[in-house]
């Protein structure tokens, strides 16, 4: 009979990407950011959530992120980090995930304020009145 140990963590779970923290970052927005009286939840999807589903709750925290005084610092947070879970400054992971494809790796956006002026035409629009359906 095979004796097999259980399964590790690393087996069962998939390699999840990082967040790349920038070295000059601070988190002084984070402080004064709208979400902090929200349920984490729903800037953070379950594991299987899909279509529909995902896409009411990423608006749901879009119209948080609309209204926060420090959107701008948090999404150039999140393109310089390549934060890869969650909506940060309005931007969804698909939205995120169309930026850093868009950016050279080699030249990547890692400085402060270099986020914002990188994707500038995406986080303007990421809470737009059309992607919030409110036009
Ligand atoms: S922009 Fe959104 S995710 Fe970022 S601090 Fe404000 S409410 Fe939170």
């Amino acid at each position: 009979m095979c004796q097999r140990s259980p399964p590790s963590y690393l087996e069962v779970m998939p390699q999840q990407p990082l967040a790349q923290v920038p070295s000059d970052v601070r988190w002084f927005w984070q402080d004064l950011g709208s979400c902090r009286e929200s349920d984490p939840l729903l800037f953070f999807h379950p594991q299987r959530e899909r279509g529909s589903a995902r896409a009411k709750r990423d608006r749901g925290a879009k119209l948080v992120c609309a209204g926060c005084p420090v959107r701008l610092e948090c999404a150039d947070y999140a393109v310089r980090a390549r934060e890869p879970y969650g909506v940060w400054g309005g931007l969804s992971e698909s939205e995120r995930e169309v930026i850093f494809a868009r950016l050279d790796s080699r030249h990547y956006p890692r400085a402060q304020g270099e986020g914002l002026r990188a994707a500038a035409r995406e986080i303007a629009e990421a809470v737009s009145p059309r992607v919030l359906g409110i036009a």
